[in-house]
């Protein structure tokens, strides 16, 4: 019988937390290839409130990284959307996010945290790195051009922690923020709707 009607079985949750100004195919790819692997039953895309680590630059409003999110994933029936970190006040700190998930999921959830293998290896200057691994298992996918530092995941919880390869795009928000300020075409690496909402709202104009 299919796991969905097997009493036993937990729920797999994956959690995709970033920024998203904007969303791009390198995020959707990561949560797809991961969904895959580890037979996730539902990835939810968490959006930062303020991202302590992007302190020094402008970062779109809350809302339209939101909306943005809501956009490129509305397509895919086990995708879907948390507000949990806009909605707290103060800098996002990934161990509320997965303490809020957990709060409101329940205890019969298995958590997967999704990130690129590039901010995996800074995981041990987030705070409370030691109880994250309490909380979830965390999966880094690898992404072209950004070399790892291994030492750190050396370092890691081996039954807490993947790196994983996917086909990922050598893609970022940064380039495709820089792409529309340049006026450069961004079909294509992120989803039509994402196209369309950054024109009509005039997001990362000069
Ligand atoms: P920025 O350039 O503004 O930092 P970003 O493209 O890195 O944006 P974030 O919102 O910071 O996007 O990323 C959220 C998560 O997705 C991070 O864990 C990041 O490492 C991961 N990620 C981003 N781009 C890719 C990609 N092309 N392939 C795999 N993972 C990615
Ligand atoms: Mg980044």
């Amino acid at each position: 019988r299919t796991r969905g009607e097997d009493p036993n079985h937990r729920h797999r949750l994956g959690v995709m937390g970033g920024t998203f100004d904007p969303i791009h195919h390198g995020h959707l790819v990561a949560a797809s290839e991961v969904a895959s692997r580890f037979g996730l039953d539902e990835v939810v895309f968490v959006p930062t409130g303020q991202p302590w680590q992007k302190a020094d630059r402008e970062v779109s409003s809350a809302e339209d990284r939101y909306l943005m999110t809501v956009i490129a994933t509305a397509s895919n029936p086990r995708f879907t959307v948390s507000r949990v970190d806009v909605e707290r006040d103060g800098p996002t700190y990934t161990v509320d996010t997965l303490a809020d998930l957990r709060a409101e999921r329940g205890e019969d959830v298995d958590l997967y945290f999704i990130t690129g293998a590039d901010a995996l290896t800074q995981i041990l200057t987030w705070r409370n790195s030691d109880r994250l691994f309490d909380l979830a298992h965390f999966v880094g996918c690898t992404r072209p051009g950004v070399e790892l530092d291994t030492t750190v995941i050396d370092q890691l919880p081996r039954d807490r922690v993947t790196v994983m390869e996917i086909p990922a795009l050598a893609i970022s928000s940064t380039a495709c923020r820089k792409r529309v300020a340049e006026q450069e075409p961004t079909w294509y690496l992120v989803p039509d709707g994402i196209v369309q909402y950054i024109a009509k709202r005039g997001l990362y104009r000069p």
